[in-house]
């Protein structure tokens, strides 16, 4: 018996063990990465649901690794995250998405709308990503860039990010609550919090049109998202009967593979952009 526990805790070593190489081989690739810019941003369009109009879009970070291939960023941010990166990540995906707003600007194209670049809660953890951010920002008029940040803000440090979205909300830019429904904010946080828009979980949106507590809860959001003066958009949107029903209960904006995937830069111009 005390030899079956050796083997089993030296097996238990063992993948422990591989686990960790993975994870500090893949913290290390992703440091490069992020240096040698071979970071992509990809972008997915967002439409007005009453005209069908590209409103916007949502900037979402790629990274294809030469040897371990495509990484999703479910893996690589949580990564950044807890190991120190996810500042210098963080300014990349601003510096990117500025340089590509004005990139297709001198392009002679127009601006898709709202550009969104999501956020993370550790950039809330001093003024330096809000500094950054407006610092960055300040050739793009405000009303075509914005920010995505998850309901775990508001729990982490709530007095210090609210003032910090104050900033940007005072700056004339849109600071969107993504996932939302999934966290635990409660409803006296949300109606101090400094924000513009509402985006329904696609958890949610995914089951609407099948289940009536899901529907519930979609009509339930951007009912009260409409009584806080906040605008509404819906993610995961992949079926005719689920844009359908948004239509339905007003809300404003959808995002999905419905009307579209995430795409390259180049792609999106020129699907989305041409005149
Ligand atoms: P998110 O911000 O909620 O982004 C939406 C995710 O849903 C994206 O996954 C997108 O590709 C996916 N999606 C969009 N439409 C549909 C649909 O119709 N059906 C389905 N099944 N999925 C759809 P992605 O690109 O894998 O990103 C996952 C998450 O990683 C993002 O969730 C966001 O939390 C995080 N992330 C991505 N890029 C960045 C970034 O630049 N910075 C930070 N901090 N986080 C990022
Ligand atoms: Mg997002
Ligand atoms: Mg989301
Ligand atoms: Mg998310």
């Amino acid at each position: 018996f005390a030899r079956q526990v050796e083997t089993h805790s030296r097996i238990y070593d063992q993948s422990m063990g591989k686990q960790l190489r993975h994870r500090q081989n893949l913290l290390d690739r992703l440091k490069l990465a992020i240096q040698n810019d071979e970071l992509e941003l990809y972008y997915q369009p967002q439409f007005d649901l009453q005209s069908g109009k590209l409103v916007g879009a949502e900037a979402l970070c790629r990274w294809h690794d030469s040897e371990l291939g495509q990484i999703s960023p479910l893996e690589f941010i949580p990564l950044a995250e807890e190991r120190g990166l996810i500042r210098a990540l963080g300014d990349w995906v601003i510096q990117t998405a500025v340089a590509q707003l004005q990139k297709w600007n001198k392009q002679g194209l127009p601006y898709p709308g709202l550009l969104s670049i999501n956020t993370s809660a550790h950039q809330f953890d001093t003024p330096y990503m809000v500094n950054y951010f407006l610092e960055r920002t300040h050739a793009i008029p405000a009303e075509h860039i914005g920010i995505e940040l998850t309901e775990s803000v508001m729990v982490r440090n709530l007095d210090r990010s609210m003032k910090l979205l104050k900033r940007l909300r005072e700056h004339g830019y849109h600071v969107a609550i993504d996932d939302f429904g999934t966290g635990f904010s409660s409803l006296s946080y949300l109606s101090q919090f400094p924000v513009s828009t509402l985006k329904i979980d696609q958890s949610f949106v995914q089951r609407m049109e099948k289940e009536q507590s899901y529907f519930a809860l979609v009509q339930t959001i951007i009912a009260m998202a409409k009584a806080l003066g906040l605008k509404t958009v819906a993610e995961g949107v992949e079926n005719e009967e689920q844009y359908n029903l948004l239509v339905e209960l007003g809300c404003d904006t959808m995002q999905g593979f419905l009307r579209g995937k995430p795409v390259s830069a180049d792609e999106f111009a020129k699907r989305w952009l041409k005149k």
